[in-house]
């Protein structure tokens, strides 16, 4: 293991000063390091490598070598035994996996042991189970439809959910047997180190996982222009995503873009306010509004749009703003500097499209130092306004009245993004009809709680391909049929 660790959070210092491919640290092509920056200190508290072209290049070929000369050859209960070797290998990581994403990310520790570390480490397992039961071949008439690995897959990673986001990737790939490059976030790429850590430890086959981190302009850029990578997973923004989907077009490679979210919660008529409003708020902040799904915009009948904004205010004040490693915080800073000023900037805009600010606008006072951004409420919001409008991707809830169950529906669709939603009703039934008629990837209807099994994955520009669950496999496939 490449790292060297020390001291307390406040002085966390890991450094990782090689990069890992072919079955080995590696020595990086190049010198520059990229610093890792504690969102609630702002202070540097980890190094890695700034990745090179040239390093995806080798990364690259040690990915071809283990895909035609053995992983793609293993049976899927041999690919099912490495997976959970890996998953408890990794289960000895939380702790530190979840230190490290408190402070890249600012997420409050406890929430980050759980929802960051412990959810996708328990989805490595999961696509285990997924290969050993998944049906590979099927007989069409006189056809053999056979599902193959794609090949080498270039995976690409945000920082928000970071170890959740390479895992969705990372665990159906291997299972479906393919090999792949990892290019984590800039950010938040130390759990991805530590995941190559424990693939060490349990003595992956050399080549299988490769992970080359770097900026997405170099690194990112190598990956998806490179003609021996079949397949690009991304998760990211939609201009990055514009951007890797036209150079993958132009290469004539698969796809499977996971990318930003508006998502509208749609409270009807009928719906228990005192219920609906507080979990539509929880959804919202969840992570400090850095979350892609997030119910970002409240859809409220305009009878009940006051009695619905003072329960939203009710709600966030219950939200702890603090350090991320404090015991009672809910809410952490946001995850750089340049995330804090971006959304400031959207809140500066709501006020100046006029919309009414209910709570929060600005940055803490008694919070000087971190990214801090206070959860914010616009009420009386017009769908057409900017901060209803675009992905602002911190803690801004924003409330829109409504006139018709009609008008609910089209306002949450008016929307270049359509990545999840969520409907409260009287009834499951009345639920049920408003959330076909939404045009989103995912909608929990009356609190359905989220479900592990379920695909996710955006209509519109929110993305191409799903990931999450055992339908998820079939993007890593090729289909092949034999006629006899
Ligand atoms: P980003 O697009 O700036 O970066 C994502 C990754 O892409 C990073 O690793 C970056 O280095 C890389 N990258 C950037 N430009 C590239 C290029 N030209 N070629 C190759 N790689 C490139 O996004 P971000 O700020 O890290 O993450 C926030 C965004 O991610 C939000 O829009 C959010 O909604 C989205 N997101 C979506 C999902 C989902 O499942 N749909 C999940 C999490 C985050």
């Amino acid at each position: 293991m490449y790292a060297a660790r020390t001291g307390a959070p406040e002085v966390f210092m890991i450094v990782y000063d090689k990069l890992y491919y072919d079955g080995a640290w590696q020595s990086p092509s190049g010198t520059d390091t990229i610093d890792v920056v504690s969102s609630a200190t702002e202070e540097t508290v980890a190094r890695v490598p700034r990745g090179t072209e040239e390093d995806v290049q080798r990364a690259v070929r040690a990915a071809c070598r283990a895909f035609a000369g053995a992983w793609s050859d293993t049976s899927p209960s041999e690919r099912a035994a490495w997976l959970e070797k890996l998953a408890s290998a990794m289960k000895t990581r939380v702790p530190a996996i979840a230190e490290s994403i408190a402070h890249e990310v600012g997420t409050a520790l406890g929430y980050a042991t759980k929802v960051q570390v412990e959810f996708p480490i328990s989805m490595i397992g999961m696509n285990a189970r997924f290969i050993r039961e998944a049906r590979l071949e099927e007989e069409l008439g006189n056809s053999v439809v056979i599902k193959e690995p794609i090949g080498v897959v270039g995976c690409i990673t945000p920082w928000n959910y970071p170890l959740h986001q390479v895992i969705c990737k990372v665990a159906p790939a291997l299972a479906a047997g393919c090999t792949l490059v990892l290019k984590p976030a800039e950010l938040a790429p130390l759990s991805a180190f530590m995941l190559a850590d424990a693939a060490h430890e349990i003595g992956l086959p050399a080549g299988v996982l490769n992970i080359i981190s770097g900026p997405g302009r170099v690194v990112g850029e190598a990956l998806i222009t490179h003609p021996d990578v079949d397949m690009v997973s991304f998760t990211g923004s939609l201009p990055a995503g514009r951007r890797i989907a036209s150079v993958a077009g132009d290469g004539i490679k698969k796809v499977c873009l996971e990318l930003g979210g508006k998502s509208a919660f749609v409270v009807l008529d009928d719906a228990p306010l005192e219920k609906a409003v507080p979990a539509g708020v929880n959804h919202c902040m969840q992570n400090s509004g850095q979350t892609c799904s997030a119910w970002t915009r409240m859809l409220v009948p305009r009878a009940h749009h006051d009695a619905a904004v003072e329960l939203a205010r009710g709600q966030l004040a219950k939200l702890v703003l603090g350090d991320p490693f404090d015991a009672g915080t809910r809410l952490g800073p946001l995850a750089s500097a340049g995330q804090r000023d971006s959304v400031l900037g959207y809140i500066d805009q709501g006020r100046k499209e006029g919309a009414t600010l209910v709570a929060g606008g600005g940055r803490p006072a008694h919070l000087p130092r971190g990214f801090f951004v206070e959860p914010t409420i616009f009420a009386n919001v017009d769908n057409r306004m900017s901060v209803a409008q675009e992905e602002i991707f911190g803690p801004v809830l924003v409330v829109v009245p409504y006139d018709s169950e009609d008008e609910a529906v089209r306002l949450a669709n008016d929307s270049i993004y359509g990545l999840a939603g969520g409907v409260w009703a009287g009834t499951p039934e009345r639920a049920m009809q408003v959330a076909r008629r939404m045009r989103t990837g995912q909608v929990d209807i009356n609190g359905g709680r989220f479900n592990v099994l379920a695909p996710f994955g955006g209509y519109k520009k929110s993305g191409i391909g799903r990931e999450i669950g055992p339908l998820a496999l079939d993007e890593f496939f090729q289909l092949k049929s034999i006629q006899r």
